[in-house]
């Protein structure tokens, strides 16, 4: 442990100033997939970055977050001052809209090469969900066609979205009263484990996908990375929550989307094209096999 506190990381970490340890902070009153109070097993106490920060793996179904974790305030704040300083002193190198840019444009180029041959018809509306300066909303339209609108909680991001002629809206998906409007192809791109609701959102963006259109969601798989970097490397503070292959697909069935296509991709994301459907239960038994096997592994990787 001392030896990762005088890492490289660690003092690029420490010289940011970041006191997590006092920014306010609450428990998650329940698991956000199956709802259990009960079952959170803790796994780590310190992620990536050094910070005292505590995640833990639900029994029931499998799913991890952080608990404790900072409250929404907590996490604007953090957005708003640290977290590009703090990936940029991770990496060792400048992270920021700029650079954040050119890395979106040749993932939006994956993206395209992935929708293209499962779209049955070009879409007439894209929306993108937390869209950020709308480089992929933009990527995609331009390859597939449609109107693209970004919804985005970051106001300064926002704007250099509207002065390319995206339409914007302020704010989450999940607050946002769409009225009767509904887009063809509904994105939410690295963005579902920085949520602060993953089955809230999920319904909303349920709600916004048009009958016959598409949803693209990508999740990091945190067994994925436990794999190469351990549970403490795959923790960071700037997501609450931590998916799988198995425990993804569930949070899709209960907000009401089938998985129509899947991808995996080098840094561990997964990528699902969606259809949207009725909601239905996911087999509950198998997520907690999967939890318990996911659990086996984290003390075997920890030990
Ligand atoms: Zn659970």
């Amino acid at each position: 442990m001392e030896d990762a506190l005088r890492s490289p990381v660690a003092e690029r970490v420490a010289a940011l100033g970041y006191d997590f340890a006092t920014q306010p902070k609450d428990r998650p009153s329940s698991c956000n997939l199956c709802g259990s109070v009960d079952r959170q097993v803790e796994v780590c106490r310190r992620d990536r970055y050094g910070l005292p920060a505590a995640c833990v793996v639900c029994g029931r179904c499998g799913l991890g977050y952080l608990s404790p974790r900072l409250t929404e305030a907590g996490y604007a704040s953090f957005y708003a001052t640290t977290y590009r300083p703090l990936v940029s002193a991770y990496h060792g190198r400048r992270i920021d809209a700029e650079t954040v840019q050119v890395d979106q444009q040749g993932y939006a180029a994956s993206l395209v090469a992935l929708l293209a041959p499962l779209l049955a018809r070009p879409p007439a509306t894209i929306l993108d969900v937390g869209g950020s300066t709308g480089v992929v909303a933009r990527a995609v339209a331009g390859a597939l066609g449609g109107r693209p609108t970004v919804i985005d909680p970051a106001p300064d991001e926002l704007a250099v979205a509207a002065t390319s002629g995206l339409e914007v809206i302020s704010g989450f998906a999940e607050d946002f009263e769409a009225g009767p409007r509904r887009w063809d192809l509904v994105l939410m791109c690295q963005t579902i484990d920085h949520l602060l609701d993953v089955r809230r959102t999920l319904v909303a963006l349920r709600g916004l996908t048009a009958d016959g259109g598409r949803a693209f969601v990508d999740v990091l798989d945190v067994e994925l990375v436990m794999r190469r970097a351990g549970i403490e490397g795959a923790v960071k503070i700037d997501h609450p929550f931590y998916l799988t292959g198995t425990t993804a697909p569930a949070f899709f069935k209960l907000a009401g989307y089938t998985i129509v296509a899947e991808r995996l991709t080098d840094d561990g994301h997964r990528g699902y094209v969606l259809a949207p459907g009725e909601p239905t239960q996911p087999d509950w038994a198998a997520l907690e096999a999967h939890a318990v096997e996911f659990l086996d592994e984290i003390r075997r990787q920890s030990a």
